[in-house]
């Protein structure tokens, strides 16, 4: 069945009168899922209040995704400018300039502040500046400068984000010990940077960091760096660092940072000592949750974390948590898209399996160089279950495009059944491939076949030709 909405959205399996119901939605927390729930059910037309704290936008615009690849690309076009003979340039040596980078995070930052507080204002979500927190099992309290704000909603969503996880031993100072958020940039670029972590926070900094001509020592606590993507993808990360002269001390946990003067010094389980000019913290995160009142309802967490259905719901039914505090994937598409199903599953838009959101096709990048993307199944995982596949790899050092770019490092890998052809999973390691992707994320969200891929006449000379090659 296909309902209609007010307005003209086509929503599968709606179950509505339209139009619209007499319904409102307390949103705790503006971050990706805040406002995607927010703007959604504002437009199907809920009374919607979203109270935050900080920036509309969370910390994924303040602190996470778009400064960190802000810098990314400020240190990827500085390499890029750094290997001008490739491209048929004389040489050219870029200098980073602070200020100037500084500018340029402000500057995004209040663009997409400003875009996201006009979408907001003009589907008419009243928003509170405050901390949010739950009164009961209907009521959420704003503390605002003008005071307490009490309101009363059908529905609760409790979107608060995460921050770093900072272990008793690290004294951040934010000035030569840092957190991520301490880095945009920090007052002085680090001689010499020692990163701890190597999930995917920390490969991409210490990627950042060597790009604009840091010293980068890498803290691994396993034997591979990004202990859980697929080896061989990691392997190619692994490559290019030590290729660019980063320090891996593998196997290696950090216990403890200590400052002397101008230097760090981070001090690991196994004897070793990483000394640094700089010591940057990327051990995951925690989720924002000891003042929101949890202990007013009795809601279901797990080490702080919100527990949910597949619809987003709470252990209360009309009360939802999405994005990293509900201990998903934290990722902020993952948080866009369980705010909008919890916008359409407010609306009563939805109650069917296929609504469901599944996490296990969420499409996943490393900005590093090379860039790391993938999505569905992996092969280790495909083999660990003893599932028959088919894997096929392509490098990009065949494509014209990757010549012309005068970067052919890399490879697609697609990932497909052998007796349908359905695509299952993929990944893409070089320039581009967190755009590249999307082609093979939808595939495995639309279940396409290699065939159709084949089928589809895509431009030439283009890096996408590459997954052409590989479902071939
Ligand atoms: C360094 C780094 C880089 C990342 N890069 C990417 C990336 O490139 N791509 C990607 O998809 N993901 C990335 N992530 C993950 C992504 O940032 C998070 O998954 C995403 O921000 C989660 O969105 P959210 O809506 O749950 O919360 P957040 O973005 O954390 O927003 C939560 C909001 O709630 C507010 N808040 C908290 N408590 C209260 C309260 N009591 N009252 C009112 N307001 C409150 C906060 O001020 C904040 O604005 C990155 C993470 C890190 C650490």
């Amino acid at each position: 069945m296909v309902a209609q909405g007010p307005h003209g959205l086509g929503i599968r399996g709606a179950t509505i009168d339209w139009p619209g119901m007499p319904t409102s939605l307390a949103i705790i927390g503006g971050g990706p899922a805040g406002n995607a729930a927010a703007t959604f059910a504002a437009r199907l037309g809920a009374e919607v209040t979203m109270i935050e704290r900080d920036v509309v936008g969370g910390a994924a615009h303040l602190w996470d995704c778009i400064p960190s690849k802000a810098m990314i690309a400020t240190g990827g076009a500085m390499s890029f400018l750094a290997r001008s003979a490739g491209m048929g340039l004389g040489e050219v040596k870029p200098l980073v300039d602070l200020d100037n980078l500084r500018h340029r995070l402000a500057t995004i930052e209040a663009r997409l502040q400003t875009n996201q507080t006009e979408l907001l204002e003009s589907q008419g979500v009243r928003m509170l500046e405050g901390t949010g927190r739950i009164a009961g099992l209907h009521q959420v309290i704003a503390d605002t400068a003008e005071g307490e704000i009490e309101i009363e909603a059908d529905y609760i969503m409790l979107s608060t984000g995460s921050r770093p996880r900072i272990p008793d031993w690290a004294a951040i100072d934010g000035d030569r010990i840092l957190t991520t958020r301490d880095a945009y940039p920090p007052n002085e670029m680090p001689e010499h940077l020692v990163v701890i972590g190597s999930g995917v926070t920390g490969v991409e900094f210490v990627h950042m960091f060597k790009s604009f001509g840091s010293e980068v020592t890498l803290i691994v606590s396993r034997q591979q760096v990004l202990p859980n993507k697929d080896p061989e993808v990691a392997a190619a990360l692994e490559e290019n660092f030590l290729a660019r002269g980063v320090h891996l001390y593998k196997g290696a946990r950090a216990t403890a940072i200590e400052r002397e003067g101008d230097l760090v010094h981070v001090r690991c389980t196994d004897g070793r000592i990483a000394t640094g000019s700089h010591a940057l913290l990327a051990i995951g995160s925690v989720p924002n949750s000891e003042s929101l009142g949890l202990d007013n309802i009795d809601i279901e967490t797990e080490h702080g974390y919100v527990n949910i259905d597949h619809h987003c719901r709470s252990s209360i039914p009309h009360i939802y948590a999405a994005g990293d505090l509900s201990g998903k994937l934290p990722l902020s598409s993952v948080a866009t898209m369980q705010g909008r199903k919890i916008a359409e599953h407010v609306m009563g838009m939805h109650d069917l399996p296929h609504r469901h959101l599944d996490y296990d096709k969420a499409a996943s990048a490393i900005f590093t160089e090379p860039e790391i993307a993938d999505v569905g199944l992996a092969e280790a995982d495909a083999f660990a279950e003893g599932r028959k596949i088919r894997v096929t790899k392509v490098p990009f050092s065949v494509s014209a495009k990757a010549l012309i770019n005068d970067d052919p490092r890399g490879f697609v890998k697609l990932i497909s059944d052998p007796a349908t052809g359905v695509i299952l999973g993929g990944s893409v390691v070089g320039r581009h491939a967190a755009e590249l992707i999307a082609v093979v994320a939808l595939a495995v969200t639309a279940r396409l076949t290699v065939g159709h891929i084949v089928d589809s006449l895509f431009i030439h000379p283009t890096l996408s030709e590459v997954i052409v090659e590989s479902a071939e």
